[in-house]
């Protein structure tokens, strides 16, 4: 017999492995440093592995993932660029990430300890960064306690101080708070008595990397520009978006007026209107808080507004302005037609939420033009 055959799917998110290049360059030279690609959270959604594969032999400095889980598919995966784990780790995780020779940041002595004791054991010597927190409130070591940590970290054998970082709280939202951020970390590393040609200094996200510029920093952090979209709109033309999401029409029907639409009945047609049915939901990650707030898809090349609530598997759309919609055609939920920071702010949230939040029930497809 031969094998049953499998349909396409109905809901799947393009992913164009050139316009991630495209937006990594931008990065480069927007900054004039050094890159981590931060690919955590399964890279912003867009897929670890693929995506990481995509730009490992790009001379980039690390990946930054959000913890070992992460770390580890990378290193199963056969990835060759240093990782580098953005947040603090457990101790229960820290053995793993001496043997695997992961970068850790480190926030506390606690931690310091802890990691050189293992490394020790282990009879290997683990690069650390150092984090200061300057404003972000999630970790690191406060300004004025930088100095004894350097000196407690360079007194341990087995770490070697490689790198110090700090985070931004507020870079495509406080101008005023960051620019004094900027000022802070950089009078601060010019401070400590350090070879600081031969460390990694790194402060800025893609907010930062595209607004502002630092004294002191080798090193940028982009996530979400790599992705394509800007947390500074005046920077979004640079950029082009990876990820398209997109469905098909299963359903066109013409409804006269007085028809309702959707649970809670929320909209009610004013007039005969041709409503299509469209295979996806917010069971995909198409946000149901778009609801209400007059969120468009393209059909056809043309905007076609939402009908009533996005439910969990479907949604409906007006296409009364086409004449020759029907079952099957292409609907682009986001992409490069309907900018993706334009659904989140609909669904009242953000690009980084919008892009994690796409389940795996979409098929991933991956282009590379
Ligand atoms: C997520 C993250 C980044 C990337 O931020 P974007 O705004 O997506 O560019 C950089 N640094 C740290 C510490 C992060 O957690």
């Amino acid at each position: 017999m031969p094998p049953a055959p499998v349909s396409p799917p109905r809901a799947w998110a393009e992913i164009d492995l050139s316009a991630l290049r495209h937006n990594l360059a931008v990065a480069r030279e927007s900054s004039g440093q050094d890159v981590m690609a931060v690919v955590k959270a399964g890279a912003y959604g867009h897929g670890l592995e693929n995506l990481a594969r995509a730009i490992d032999h790009d001379n980039l400095a690390f990946f930054g993932v959000a913890n070992v889980g992460e770390a580890r598919r990378l290193t199963t995966a056969g990835i060759t660029t240093p990782i580098y784990l953005l947040g603090p780790c457990f101790d229960d995780e820290h053995e793993e990430v001496v043997a695997n020779n992961w970068t850790p940041c480190i926030s506390s002595l606690h931690e310091a300890t802890h990691f050189n004791t293992l490394a020790a054991t282990a009879d290997t010597t683990l690069a650390v960064h150092l984090t200061i927190d300057t404003g972000m409130g999630r970790g690191g070591v406060l300004p004025d306690q930088a100095a004894d940590a350097i000196t407690h970290i360079q007194a341990l054998p087995h770490l070697r101080l490689t790198g110090i970082g700090s985070h931004l709280p507020a870079a495509d939202e406080d101008p005023d708070f960051t620019r004094q951020q900027f000022d802070q970390f950089d009078s601060l590393i010019e401070s400590l008595p350090l070879p600081h040609s031969e460390l990694r200094i790194h402060l800025s996200n893609s907010a930062g990397l595209l607004g502002y510029k630092s004294r002191t920093t080798n090193l940028v952090r982009p996530g979400l520009m790599l992705y394509g979209v800007s947390p500074l709109p005046a920077f979004q033309e640079k950029l082009r978006p990876v990820m398209t999401l997109k469905s098909r029409v299963s359903l066109v029907r013409d409804l006269p007026a007085g028809q309702s639409i959707s649970y809670g009945r929320t909209t009610v047609l004013d007039r005969a209107t041709r409503v299509a049915t469209i295979g996806i939901g917010y069971g995909d990650g198409y946000p149901r808080a778009l609801s209400g707030n007059k969120p468009e898809v393209l059909i056809r090349n043309t905007r076609c507004p939402l009908l009533g609530r996005v439910t969990m598997d479907q949604i409906m759309a007006d296409v009364s302005a086409l004449p020759d919609c029907q079952p099957s055609d292409d609907v682009e939920l986001f992409g490069p037609h309907i900018p993706a920071s334009e659904v989140a702010q609909k669904a009242n949230s953000i690009p980084w939420e919008l892009f994690t939040s796409i389940t795996p029930r979409v098929t991933r497809r991956y282009l590379d033009q």
